[in-house]
């Protein structure tokens, strides 16, 4: 793709993450470890607030809380390569690495079994030719 297209389409940060359709064009991995979350094309960039617990928080902090309103929205959790669910808080669970369990990376709406995982939260790499 030439640098002009880049330029007219990279219009927010997140826009270079996504195709035309809002999908996920890179390998979504943890931060901490190789562990590979999700495939390009899994996931779709979703603006929605949710209060997601700070990293690391241990599980009676979940009230130290950091707003993020950009997710990757992944409707079904088998589309995941590799995750893991944590303990119930309200009406979701939390989701981190499944490898290193670092997290959260997001969270799973228990009435729509939805998962949302944040962008700030995962690490990014150019899927293998
Ligand atoms: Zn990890």
């Amino acid at each position: 793709m030439s640098s002009t297209v880049m330029a007219e389409i990279a219009t927010r940060a997140s826009d270079s993450k996504t195709d035309v359709q809002g999908k996920n064009t890179q390998v979504i991995c943890c931060t901490y470890c190789p562990s590979k979350i999700l495939n390009p094309g899994a996931a779709s960039l979703t603006n929605i607030t949710y209060p997601l617990p700070l990293v690391l928080c241990k599980r009676d902090e979940v009230d130290k809380r950091e707003i993020i309103n950009e997710y990757w929205l992944v409707e079904n959790i088998n589309s995941f390569e590799n995750i893991g669910v944590t303990y119930k808080a309200e009406n979701v669970k939390f989701l981190v690495c499944a490898d290193c369990e670092k997290g959260p990376v997001g969270w799973q709406d228990l009435s729509t079994f939805h998962s949302y995982i944040a962008l700030s939260r995962v690490k990014y790499q150019k899927p293998a030719l």
